[in-house]
């Protein structure tokens, strides 16, 4: 028997392979590997979500950064990146906007800004949750205190998506500048959980340096860690970076890891994400057909959108924009799923 189709089988049943077993597996991806675990994790997704596809509104709240991120389009060298920040006009306005269109969720992201403060964010959340309480809302402004985390938690903010990048630290040093530091990242993550958070973490597929056997690491720390959300998608690099020369990574071996993740932790909530669809023009389609379950268009203000450039030709229009909602619903349903509206929290069945 085929040692992929083998090491997917187990993989199905035991939710678990040692680091070799999930570095060999994504060696031996071919297009048969590709599609048979493509079709046991659209399975095993189905079982606990049916066809639905989770919707979120993505808000781009500043491209503001103090760090300096070796692959980001908005790190702090990048002095060709014009800067914004949304008021809390601009964020409340997103969210009614977003409402109206079925979101109930609603995503808040950006750089590290220290403009943001806690009393800052405490305040815009605690308007969003009076106005939408039936909404969700999750943050994504990367590392902060365990206080401060608690204090936005206590605010209303129910799920935060900080992605570990990699699991392994020497390759955390190459993709980073040295002040910025591998346990820090991964102690943030404990925090966000350990005070109640949906917790989210995740990676580039393709990074600079990166290899399979630290793929394997990052599929491992998912195993143990067992987050509620995992986002991945392929590095695209910037041109204002140092990594402008480097290779983009695939949607193939993205969506083969999506598949991956997905029988790892079965009720993990997993994006199709921007970087897939900016990779490939049906590379969403492609993910949720491999076992991804949310997408998320974004809600920015338009004049603001191409300005949270993370990589080259991010993709802000068509269906990655909110208000082409109904393209997206049309997109989805072609191919045999259905987008709903509804928080989408994760479905442990404890
Ligand atoms: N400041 C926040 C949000 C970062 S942007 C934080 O630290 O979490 C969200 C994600 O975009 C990053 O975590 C990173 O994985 C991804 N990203 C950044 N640059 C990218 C690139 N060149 N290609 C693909 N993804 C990138």
């Amino acid at each position: 028997m085929n040692d992929a189709l083998f090491l997917t089988d187990k993989l199905a049943c035991d939710h678990s392979l040692s680091l070799e077993e999930y570095a060999l597996l994504i060696s031996l991806r071919d297009a048969k590997s590709q599609q048979y675990i493509a079709e046991k994790a659209a399975s095993v997704r189905k079982t606990i979500y049916k066809n639905s596809v989770f919707i979120r509104g993505l808000i781009e709240i500043s491209n503001y950064c103090k760090n300096d991120c070796l692959y980001c389009g908005i790190r702090r060298s990048n002095s060709s990146c014009e800067r914004y920040r949304l008021s809390e006009e601009e964020i409340l306005s997103c969210c009614d906007e977003g409402y109206l269109l079925g979101f109930r969720t609603f995503v808040m992201q950006g750089g590290e800004d220290p403009y943001f403060t806690d009393a800052i964010l405490c305040g815009i959340i605690s308007k969003i949750k009076n106005k939408y309480p039936d909404c969700a809302i999750t943050l994504s402004l990367g590392e902060r205190s365990f206080e401060s985390y608690k204090r936005l938690y206590d605010a209303g903010a129910s799920r935060y998506l900080l992605r570990h990048e990699t699991a392994d630290e020497c390759h955390y040093a190459q993709l980073h500048p040295k002040e910025m530091s591998f346990d820090r990242r991964m102690k943030c993550l404990k925090d966000l959980k350990q005070i109640g958070y949906q917790t989210g973490c995740g990676f580039m597929v393709s990074s600079p340096h990166q290899t399979n056997a630290m793929l394997a690491k990052d599929l491992k720390f998912i195993e143990e860690f067992k987050p509620d959300m995992c986002g991945i998608g392929p590095f695209i690099p910037h041109r204002a970076t140092p990594f402008s020369n480097m290779p983009s990574g695939t949607a193939e071996l993205t969506c083969y890891l999506l598949s991956i993740i997905r029988l790892i932790h079965p009720p993990i909530l997993l994006p199709a994400t921007t970087a897939l669809g900016t990779l490939d023009e049906f590379g969403r389609e492609k993910g949720i057909k491999a076992g991804a379950n949310v997408v998320m268009p974004n809600l920015s203000p338009s004049c603001v959108r191409a300005k949270y450039e993370l990589y080259n030709n991010k993709l802000y229009s068509r269906s990655e924009s909110a208000q082409e909602i109904e393209e997206l619903k049309k997109r989805i349903r072609n191919i045999g799923y259905e987008v709903v509206t509804d928080r989408g929290d994760i479905r442990l069945n404890k």
